[in-house]
């Protein structure tokens, strides 16, 4: 095509992400290298774009007795060495925003637009607000009421934490794993997901200038290889999972063996309930922010939206009104508001799900099919943004997590029965209301079973925010004060003051 005025469109080359060599394995400081290795494919050409060390059992081994050597002196850091290296980690993240902006979009399809807004400046965030809590960490002391009596708590590391996080924002997801498990005086392995493990290890990676060798290692791999092997792995202390809820049942069934805790961040079907006193444009820019936000694979994603009967037409007019003109594209282009899913196979089970509703009742009201795009795009995995319309909801899609671009609309006459809706499927993730009614909006806010509910608002999370899930949605809170707690274990020292002696034996 070309421009009638100016002459043929310059063809205009994409800039992808380049990886200088493959990805190792990072382990006490050093990179290793292995025999084997896989490939990364990138969502919007559907080409392999790197190639990533596949650790084995041994490297698994390696990387917790690096990491429990390095836990005998890292426990002993002050808060003053651990609040200055947290904060330089979030200098470090910021200082290689560009080269993030490449990768991150590159890794996971994620659209750079939204990885330049979010992912960078929420993982440096998240490492400062760590960095300013660590030097508030520590216990109190117990009034006994007995003057000679001395008796106060202190707050231990746990050991070697072993962190394994999903394809979705991995460089939050890996943000919010890190920095409170290390304020805390821990050390780590991550075992980040296969689809996304470039941006962990190159993260890791780059800590090696500020942190003691071993304190943080990385093991890449199949997660039914490498992961169940780090799991297992009797010198863990404590796990902390992001991923899918019946993973996060084998892993627990894994950790059972030598009871080891752990922190369980799992998937949500999350509703959000527009009132017939909503303002409308807020509602649908709300709506749609919490459907299509990272490509609608997240798991705070407002996959539900449970409307009033009086305004459901209006709404759902304005909400495929806007989601027609959705720009579906190279996750590299910043024009693009919606990138590929993360793979192929991914794409089709979300279509599957899709037909399934089909047949179950629900009708395609916008999108509802995969989108080709020409040349070098031709192999990605897209997906045109899709609402389907569910009433009653009572077909699959109403209930199961597609994780993507997909909304579900239902219906409802009544707040009661609206919150029942709400809180009937296995998750607890999220949820939130939409109302100008005050009383309404805190009388909704108390029944609904969720970690968080939004007023007026979806996807606004502020640090400080416990965030985590109820039910199927796992357990755990992250990125608040009470997440220090997750990684550290209360010691009680009890001291007797005096010789005095009341005797039992004689
Ligand atoms: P998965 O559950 O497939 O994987 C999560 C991690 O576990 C990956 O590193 C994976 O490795 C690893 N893993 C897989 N099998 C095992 C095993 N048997 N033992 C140990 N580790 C294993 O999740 P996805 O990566 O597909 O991520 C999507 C899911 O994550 C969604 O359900 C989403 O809701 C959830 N999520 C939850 C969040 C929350 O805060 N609640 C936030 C973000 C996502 P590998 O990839 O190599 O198989």
């Amino acid at each position: 095509m070309g421009d009638p005025e100016n002459g043929p469109t310059p063809v205009v080359e994409r800039r992808a992400f380049v990886p200088k060599e493959p990805y190792p394995l990072i382990i006490d400081g050093r990179a290793v290298e292995t025999e084997a290795c896989f490939e990364a494919i990138e969502p919007s050409t559907g080409r392999r774009w790197a190639e990533v060390a596949q650790a084995g059992a041994a490297e698994v081994d390696a990387a917790v007795q690096a990491a429990t050597r390095a836990f005998a002196s890292w426990r002993y850091s002050s808060p003053v060495e651990r609040q200055a290296v947290l904060g330089a980690v979030a200098d470090l993240i910021e200082r290689e925003a560009g080269s993030w902006d490449l990768l991150l979009p590159t890794e996971n399809g994620r659209p750079v637009r939204e990885a330049g807004m979010f992912d960078v400046a929420t993982a440096a965030n998240i490492f400062r607000y760590f960095a300013g809590l660590v030097r508030g960490l520590g216990g109190e002391q117990i009034a006994t009421g007995d003057r000679d009596s001395h008796v106060y708590t202190v707050r231990e590391p746990l050991g070697v934490i072993a962190a394994l996080t999903p394809w979705n924002s991995p460089l939050i997801t890996l943000a919010n794993k890190l920095a409170p498990a290390l304020a805390a005086g821990n050390t780590v392995v991550v075992k980040p997901s296969e689809l996304a493990s470039p941006s962990a290890v190159t993260l890791v990676r780059a800590l090696g200038d500020l942190l003691p060798p071993g304190v943080v290692n990385v093991v890449t791999g199949y997660g039914p290889e490498v992961g169940a092997a780090l799991v297992a792995h009797p010198g863990i202390a404590k796990v902390t999972f992001t991923g899918g809820t019946e993973t996060g049942r084998r892993v627990l069934a894994a950790t059972a063996a030598n009871l080891t805790p752990a922190l369980m961040e799992l998937g949500g079907k999350s509703a959000f309930l527009i009132c017939q006193d909503a303002d409308l444009d807020a509602a649908v820019t709300d709506a749609l922010t919490g459907a299509f936000a990272a490509n609608g694979e997240a798991c705070f994603a407002s996959s539900r939206l449970l409307v009033h009967e009086d305004i459901a037409e209006e709404f759902l007019e304005r909400l495929t009104g806007v989601v027609s003109r959705i720009q579906v594209g190279d996750a590299l282009d910043r024009g693009t508001q919606i990138g590929p899913v993360i793979s192929g196979a991914h794409r089709d089970r979300i279509l599957g799900l899709v037909r399934r509703g089909e047949t179950e009742g629900a009708e395609v009201v916008a999108g509802g099919d995969a989108v080709r795009l020409d040349g070098e795009l031709s192999g990605g995995s897209y997906l045109a943004p899709t609402v389907l319309l569910d009433p009653a909801g009572r077909s699959t899609v109403s209930s199961e997590e597609l994780f993507g671009p997909v909304v579900v609309v239902q219906t409802w006459r009544e707040e009661a029965e609206a919150v029942a809706r709400a809180n009937g499927g296995r998750y607890g993730l999220a949820a939130g209301v939409w109302t100008r009614d005050l009383g309404r909006a805190h009388r909704v806010a108390r029944d609904l079973d969720a970690g968080i509910v939004w007023v007026n608002t979806w996807f606004e999370t502020p640090m400080g925010q416990p965030l985590g899930g109820f039910k199927d949605s796992g357990f755990g809170r992250e990125t608040s004060a009470e997440t220090l707690r997750e990684y550290s274990g209360t010691k009680v020292v009890n001291a007797r003051l005096t010789t005095e002696r009341m005797s039992l034996f004689g």
